[in-house]
């Protein structure tokens, strides 16, 4: 499996709405950007990594795939997964520039594009490459009812329509108001609304500090929170660690953490309970690997951040004996040959060979931007 060629990609994917809005973020596209490595044996492997779609951003990472890793890749063997990932990730001079940000997110498209070659090579899903599937059913939680741009009667509405029609039963919905009282009050609203058995989560994407979070918390913990996600800044260790010793809500976060040795110092601290790693930050499946292993010989549950909108993480979460449970946001999934499906709230296990991130032609042409 001789690597032949390594072609980068961008595809800005329009989403559902107009646009979403977060606390932090707002977002009109959801930016598909990766490689294709061809083999001499005539396989395509895909990879990628999720961005928000701005094109000199994006250029960012496939010049770096194609300048900096492609050369690297030229000639290798395919099947060397773990020798190359070593290889890029230690290579000086990109090291030297950036052992987080692009020069990692270019490597996880990479990684991604191997292990989905080696996956077509053998004839077999990653799910099943990597060691069989661990559940019988891995549910699905809807995140895209949620947003914070959603007003609360449009909140409530979409929260009972995706319970009571579409068969989940797990919400997240996304806080960080100026004022937290006003999240409070949806939270409630949403909680009349569907009733005390079905879960749902919160999520500030970073933006209180430690006493909003703690005065939140204590109005928040009579209405059964599932977990509370990224209440701080991605990379406060000691903040997340008090909170999550003032408060009897789980702590979530990971989503923005690069390395396996971040999730190391967030684990080690205790300012973690549901660990979040995405493989599409983290340096791909390789590492992703690697955190999910420490989590679960720390007793704690893995579940997966969708940056690649659970396209490779349904793979991984039907694989990985630490994960009962994925995201669901429906926004690039018919850009793919098997796009990700969800019935009755459970995600249908994939069944083609490799990691799931084959693009459609339709995809590439309507969406695919110049790299
Ligand atoms: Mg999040």
């Amino acid at each position: 499996m001789k690597i032949t060629s390594v072609e980068p990609f961008i595809l800005h994917a329009p989403i559902n709405v107009p646009s979403i809005s977060d606390s932090t973020h707002t977002i009109t596209h959801w930016g598909i950007v990766g490689v294709k490595i061809g083999t001499d044996d005539g396989l395509f492997g895909y990879g990628y990594t999720g961005t928000h779609a701005h094109l000199e951003s994006d250029r960012l990472v496939t010049s770096c795939i194609a300048k900096s890793y492609g050369p690297m890749l030229m000639g290798e063997d395919a099947r060397d997964g773990d020798r190359l990932w070593l290889k890029l990730a230690r290579f000086p001079a990109v090291q030297w520039v950036g052992r987080a940000g692009v020069t990692h997110i270019a490597l996880a498209a990479i990684d991604i594009a191997l292990w989905d070659l080696r996956g077509k090579a053998a004839g077999l899903p990653l799910w099943k490459l990597l060691g069989g599937a661990t559940t019988e059913l891995l549910e699905a939680y809807n995140t895209d009812i949620g947003w914070l741009s959603i007003p609360k009667d449009r909140l409530v509405d979409g929260s009972k329509r995706a319970i009571e029609h579409d068969g989940f039963r797990r919400l997240k919905i996304k806080v960080g108001h100026a004022d937290p009282m006003i999240d409070i009050d949806r939270f409630e609203a949403v909680r009349k609304a569907v009733g005390p058995s079905v879960t749902i989560a919160i999520d500030a994407n970073g933006k209180w500090d430690l006493p909003t979070c703690q005065r939140f918390c204590a109005r928040a913990e009579p209405l059964d929170v599932f977990w509370f996600e990224e209440p701080m800044w991605y990379d406060d260790v000691g903040s997340h660690a008090a909170l999550a010793r003032s408060t009897s809500i789980p702590v979530a976060l990971g989503e923005q953490l690069y390395t396996a040795d971040a999730f190391n110092t967030f684990i080690g601290a205790g300012a973690v309970q549901y660990v979040q790693p995405d493989v599409t930050r983290v340096a791909g499946i390789t590492e992703y690997i690697q955190v999910a292993h420490n989590a679960h010989s720390h007793r704690l549950p893995v579940v997966a951040h969708v940056g690649d909108m659970g396209q490779v993480h349904v793979h991984l979460s039907y694989w990985h004996p630490a994960t009962s449970m994925l995201e669901y946001i429906p926004w690039i999934k018919d850009c793919f040959v098997e796009p990700i499906k969800v019935e009755d709230g459970h995600y249908v296990r994939p069944q083609m060979p490799g990691a799931g991130c084959t693009l459609t032609d339709q995809a590439v042409a309507a969406f695919g931007q110049s790299c």
